[in-house]
């Protein structure tokens, strides 16, 4: 993978499309993803966006966004004043289009740098979103974050299966990931576990029962209307709907999310979101 340090000439981009309804910015402290080639990037529906990729293989490249924190402590005061009057509420999306905590984050400490500006200059809120256990290595930055803005993690665990036939390996161990959602909660900042998107599930009752457990509450999104386009087509163009289909043929289907989010009820009834309503914190059943 190549890697490279860019200067970024803004940080926090106001949001359109789907993500508008959840957040009123969000915000990439690299381009691209180190977790491309791993299963969740399979799916990815990053990989499509050409402005992103300019014609690079996703998974090839990261740019590192070396000045991400000042950049944020620079536009802050002009991004919250346009949130609040256009959007009703500042709110950070952390983050949609690359993974905040990847490996080489301990070395270019990029995210942390940001997670530290927002000390001082908080949003109203804050949604952390992560494939990575290396979250939990921020977890005292969070802790002080939860107690000046309205913080949420969410931490994608799609699956409870190791291993899907045809498909890379996961970028981070389902164990590992159920680790850091335990630890974070156990630390008292608000955890949601993402199953985004939703690929089969060997055991669903054990799977949403071991949630219950450790995570406040559950989003469960399909990538038929979860991935952007109209009835899932760009997942369609990729590896995935087949190996779903391969262990579960009713998993492609969207009536298999509303089947997975019944079970789920059965556990954390009140506590399930579905699709962008979950996302966005609403809704909740
Ligand atoms: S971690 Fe997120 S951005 Fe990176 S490949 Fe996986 S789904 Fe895409």
């Amino acid at each position: 993978m190549l890697t490279s340090e860019v200067e970024a000439r803004s940080i926090l981009t106001r949001t359109t499309g789907y993500l508008k309804t959840v957040c009123s910015h969000s915000l990439q402290p690299y381009r691209g993803c180190p977790f491309g080639k791993a299963l969740c990037g399979v799916g990815c529906y990053v990989q499509h966006n050409r402005y992103v990729t300019q014609g690079r293989p996703w998974g090839s490249f990261l740019e590192v966004r070396v000045n991400a924190a000042e950049v944020y402590a620079r536009d802050f005061a002009r991004e919250q004043r346009w949130a609040r009057r256009s959007r009703g509420g500042f709110v950070i999306f952390l983050s949609s289009a690359t993974e905040p905590f990847p490996p080489s984050e301990s070395r270019h400490k990029v995210t942390a740098g940001v997670l530290e500006a927002m000390i001082d200059r908080s949003p109203d809120g804050l949604i952390v979103q992560t494939h990575s256990r290396r979250v939990v290595e921020h977890v005292e930055v969070l802790k002080r974050l939860s107690r000046l803005t309205s913080l949420r993690v969410h931490v994608s665990i799609e699956t409870d299966l190791d291993v899907i036939p045809g498909l890379p390996r996961h970028a981070d161990p389902i164990g590992a990931r159920f680790d850091a959602v335990e630890r974070l909660k156990r630390e008292g900042v608000r955890v949601i576990v993402t199953v985004s998107p939703l690929l089969p599930i060997g055991d669903p009752e054990r799977f949403f029962e071991r949630i219950s457990q450790v995570a406040d509450g559950v989003v469960i999104d399909h990538f038929i209307g979860g991935d952007g386009s109209a009835n899932g087509s760009r997942t369609l163009r990729t590896a995935l709907p087949e190996a779903m289909s391969r262990i579960d043929p009713e998993s492609t289907d969207l009536s298999y999310r509303d089947r997975m989010c019944a079970l789920a009820r059965r556990f954390l009834p009140g506590r399930v979101g579905t699709h962008i309503d979950g996302f966005a914190d609403r809704n909740w059943s």
